[in-house]
């Protein structure tokens, strides 16, 4: 176990307990920190930054000098957990996967915790969705920046596939996951970034996105059927927030969120009745919950349809912007997305 370069810089203040160093980058930066508060050597400093690559690029996980970490794996840690889902299709055993906000939880809104702070610090590298989805978040993940590598997968997709909301000032709508095809694009940044950091396993990450993008093709085509079943003047989405509107764009599906792209700004009465109005006029069937976002306004709305003399029902619960419990249906990217078509299909396509 002891050996190496970095175990001899490494112990005074991380002790055993401290996570291995599986990468020459992180180690570097555990010797940076240790160095400069222990023995204060400007010299072995300056080397050390030489050394580390500002853009991560640098850091592939050869050890050849032989360092005897007890896991060279990559560190990955994932914000969201459909980013989770592309970094362990694509990462496979290959890589040490952590995802940060789990089911039900909402990352319009979620804040890093002392620990999240903590596994972010010690990644090789951070996927997030970016364009402002995890808009509490970013200034940690910007903190990090010049430290670890981090990837805003969404962020990949090509400026004019993304949709801009009028409301949403220069800003593009994060949601970009609910169209397959998007999403696609997102799973191929995350195997170009473990090719580029981890080159020794690029058949394994090749092989792996393959399978993966193969499988979300079939989904594609899944959801593409199943809306075909629904008689097109029946084609209206209503949730409680904004995000939809990829999936519907994808889709051919008219899409109603009653509280704009972010869940950070209330939904005022006005909304809700201009909704009601809507969807009393148009005589939609039914409206969805979502798993991340509170079901009260969408019962406010429900009962502003009432007073229009119109019942509208609750079509079932979306995920939207988490996944479901690990082991149920909806707790894989691809059965939340097989999960909200089927619930939209059967609520809508019959009378
Ligand atoms: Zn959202």
């Amino acid at each position: 176990m002891p050996s190496s370069r970095l175990d001899l810089v490494d112990r005074p203040e991380h002790g055993p307990a401290a996570q291995p160093t599986r990468n020459p980058t992180h180690g570097w930066l555990l010797i940076i920190e240790t160095v400069m508060t222990a023995l204060a050597l400007s010299m072995l400093l300056t080397v050390g930054l030489a050394g580390c690559g500002g853009d991560g690029s640098g850091g592939n996980s050869g050890g050849g000098g032989g360092a005897a970490a007890t896991d060279e794996r990559l560190r990955v840690v994932s914000t969201t957990g459909q980013v989770g889902e592309l970094v362990r299709n694509i990462g496979r055993g290959q890589v040490v996967a952590v995802t940060l906000m789990g089911p039900g939880i909402d990352p319009h809104l979620y804040k890093a915790s002392a620990g999240d702070v903590e596994k972010l610090r010690n990644a090789d590298v951070i996927f997030y969705n970016g364009l402002h989805l995890e808009a509490k978040m970013g200034e940690v993940i910007g903190r990090m920046r010049g430290h670890t590598r981090s990837v805003a997968v969404g962020e990949a997709i090509a400026a004019d596939r993304l949709i801009s909301p009028p409301e949403f000032a220069g800003a593009h709508d994060p949601h970009v996951w609910l169209d397959v095809s998007l999403w696609q694009i997102a799973a191929a940044q995350v195997r170009d970034t473990l090719i580029d950091l981890d080159p020794e396993h690029a058949t394994l990450y090749q092989d792996a996105a393959k399978n993966y993008l193969a499988a979300l093709d079939t989904l594609d085509a899944y959801v593409r059927t199943q809306v075909a079943t629904v008689p097109a003047t029946r084609r209206v989405l209503v949730t409680a927030h904004d995000a939809f509107q990829y999936f519907g764009r994808a889709y051919g599906i008219e899409v109603r969120g009653l509280q704009g792209i972010s869940t950070a700004t209330e939904a005022g009465t006005g909304d809700v009745q201009d909704l009601a109005a809507f969807i009393a006029e148009r005589r939609i069937p039914a409206m969805f919950v979502e798993s991340s976002v509170s079901p009260r306004a969408i019962e406010a709305v429900r009962a502003a349809v009432r007073a229009h003399g119109f019942d509208v029902g609750i079509g079932g619960q979306l995920y939207s912007d988490a996944l479901g419990e690990a082991g149920t249906a909806a707790g894989t990217y691809v059965g939340m997305v097989r999960h909200n078509v089927d619930t939209i299909v059967a609520s809508l396509a019959t009378e």
